[in-house]
């Protein structure tokens, strides 16, 4: 039996702050995923139904009311093994990690994102996609959140991480050698405004300074502990050019996945 990874769609944006559109990315990035622009292939080496299995649910049926969260919880509770969900906006990595650390005990967490995610509330919206951090946080589900890429820290976002421990590594600050150190178990959520616009425009929040789709691939190329899960979110199809953003998330999905399936082997 092939190592093999649960990917759902959570077609969602009604938690985004400034544009919809998150909510067609899942579709996008499966069309990507298939397209025969590219193939099969990891940069490990391992490929998709040779080495590893992709189990596809489909799109989970989400109604943009307060009952979603329920929903996603019932979805990923569903999926035996490591899960990947395409968001999305990033609200849905809270009710995704809940039901992880309910199976798996508290984990530690790598986030890539513009952004930290952490604020109390934005726009009243306490289940805002600002906001997931915040509330995993809260909620004792991480051991260890490990934020990089960030370029947009506020007073308010500084306080919570401080009060939260939370590990942040600037974009200023991080260079192409740097790489995170985990011991326990590790759930990863890629946000795709942690990538410069120039790699990914078709996201929501155009934040300039940011990372390479080079940078993320190599960190995720030398995880080496269990990997539960994570998710890919934020895309904005409406907002991308030529696809290329589609692309570049389709590309993580696999790269996440061949990440995960060679730290079942161990
Ligand atoms: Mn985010
Ligand atoms: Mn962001």
């Amino acid at each position: 039996m092939l190592p093999t990874i649960t990917l759902i769609g959570l077609p969602t944006d009604q938690h985004s702050s400034f544009l919809r559109g998150p909510a067609l990315a899942p579709a996008a990035i499966r069309a990507a995923l298939a397209s025969s622009h590219g193939n099969s292939a990891s940069e490990r080496g391992t490929e998709i139904g040779l080495d590893f299995l992709l189990d596809d649910r489909g799109d989970i049926g989400l109604q943009e009311d307060v009952g979603d969260d329920d929903r996603i919880r019932a979805a990923v509770a569903a999926c035996s093994g490591p899960v990947i969900a395409l968001g999305g906006d990033h609200a849905i990595s809270f009710p995704v990690v809940e039901t992880l650390a309910a199976r798996h005990g508290a984990f530690d967490i790598l986030h890539f994102d513009a952004h930290p995610d952490l604020y109390d509330e934005l726009d009243g919206d306490r289940r805002s996609h600002a906001s997931p951090f915040a509330r995993i946080m809260e909620g004792g589900h991480a051991q260890r959140l490990v934020q990089v890429g960030i370029r947009t820290l506020n007073r308010h976002c500084r306080e919570q991480a401080a009060r939260f421990g939370v590990e942040i590594i600037e974009a200023r600050h991080l260079h192409d050698g740097w790489r995170p150190k985990f011991e326990r178990p590790l759930y990863v959520s890629i946000d795709l405004d942690a990538l410069d616009p120039a790699f990914a425009p078709g996201v929501s929040h155009h934040e300039p300074g940011g990372m390479s789709v080079r940078q993320i691939i190599n960190i995720l190329l030398d995880l080496d502990v269990p990997i539960i899960g994570g998710d890919v979110v934020e895309m904005n199809p409406t907002r991308d050019i030529n696809g290329m953003t589609a692309v570049v998330a389709a590309k993580l999905v696999k790269e996440l996945a061949a990440a995960i399936a060679a730290n079942m082997q161990r």
